[in-house]
């Protein structure tokens, strides 16, 4: 279907925008033609084009520019360079300018239909890609917005009568029926943690952690994560303890998802340490970039488990307080900020979770 296409040719060269039109003659495009950048990017915004091709040497704004306001315009308009001096560097540089792809003058008719074709079948695979993307973002904040709703809010509800029923303000509650109430809100107490760490999980979106990547304090994190979790590991006996030298330089990163991913390994450290254990958190700069260690010394993981554990609802043993979600979510988040992470375990003396991230562009 060539139909409804439409193409602009921005070329100061008169005698090169006719025989482009020419060849396009025979094919139903809509075509259209400019003689300078500035012409030619008012007709952009005028016609809507799917399809430019721009001289790299003219009068006036450059080739070079008109391509970069192209794809602010609109990035989906598929560009082709013509240059009459196809150096490797100019068509590198073009390319990088965001072009598809260039002809080097002169070139033949056929030369020009074969690149029209591609260009728009790039054009028309972009565009589709693009659609499917928004299609599934959309399905996913939909699956999102319904789990939290009807899942999570409806058991909420539920949570609390059974604390009204529990807290006899319902009437008089026998054992038997405490005991059994009481399994039931353990059940329900569960879901509803098994919700919130799976919508945390689906909220993780890397492309939103890289748009806002920032300078970051590792201490200022830890501090945060210790004051939360502080009455957990007292009422485990565990100590807290953190060994970051003060001039450590500071760490690129998302802070509320870096945060998150910490703190369910400092979590973790908790619920599987030892009464009286300890937990220790250290920092230092090596090769570069900032490696972040956190460590225990409970109950361990036997190695042939370890290749399991940042799979999603892995779990070595099943327990009530536990999703087999939280190092999964510490997995994504560390995919989505190029961070390795990895681990070492022994049972029953402790295990070591050490994360590898880039430094901050100020420190370097
Ligand atoms: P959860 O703790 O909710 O089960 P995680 O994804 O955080 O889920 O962890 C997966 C499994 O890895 C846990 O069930 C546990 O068996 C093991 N694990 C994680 N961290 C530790 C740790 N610090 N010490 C011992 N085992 C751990």
């Amino acid at each position: 279907m060539t139909e409804n296409i439409k193409i602009l040719i921005i070329d100061d060269d008169e005698s090169m925008r006719d025989a482009c039109v020419q060849t396009y003659a025979k094919n139903s495009y809509v075509v259209d033609v400019a003689s300078d950048g500035v012409t030619g990017l008012q007709k952009i915004e005028d016609i809507k084009p799917d399809l430019v091709l721009v001289d790299l040497k003219m009068p006036g704004i450059s080739g070079m520019a008109v391509l970069e306001e192209i794809k602010r315009i609109d990035p989906e308009i598929v560009t082709v360079v013509i240059t009459g001096y196809a150096t490797i560097d100019s068509a590198i540089e073009s390319i990088k300018k965001g072009a598809y792809d260039f002809l080097t003058k002169p070139f033949t008719p056929g030369e020009l239909r074969l690149i029209t074709k591609r260009a728009l079948e790039k054009r028309r695979l972009t565009i589709e890609s693009n659609r499917l993307r928004k299609e599934k973002e959309k399905m996913r904040e939909r699956f999102i917005s319904m789990v939290s709703h009807q899942l999570r809010t409806p058991l909420v509800a539920v949570q609390q009568y059974f604390e009204v029923i529990l807290g006899g303000m319902a009437g008089e509650v026998t054992d038997e029926q405490r005991e059994m109430l009481e399994r039931s809100k353990i059940r329900i107490d569960q879901l509803i943690y098994l919700i919130k760490d799976w919508l945390n999980l689906s909220k993780i979106d890397a492309n939103m952690i890289v748009k806002k990547l920032a300078s970051i304090n590792i201490t200022s994190i830890f501090t945060n994560i210790f004051n939360l979790m502080q009455t957990i590991a007292k009422e485990k006996n565990i100590t807290l303890k953190m060994d970051i030298p003060e001039d450590l330089p500071e760490i690129s990163g998302d802070k509320g998802t870096l945060e998150q991913a910490f703190l369910n390994l400092v979590d973790n450290g908790i619920r599987y340490g030892k009464d009286g254990g300890k937990l220790i958190v250290s920092a230092k700069e090596k090769n570069g970039y900032i490696e972040v260690s956190i460590s225990d010394n409970g109950i361990g993981i036997p190695e042939d488990k370890l290749p399991f554990i940042f799979e999603q609802f892995y779990q070595v043993e099943p327990k009530s307080d536990s999703t087999g979600l939280g190092l999964s979510i510490v997995k994504r988040i560390m995919d989505a900020h190029s961070a390795t992470i990895k681990v070492t375990s022994k049972p029953e003396r402790g295990s070591t979770f050490t994360v590898l991230l880039t430094k901050s562009e100020e420190e370097k």
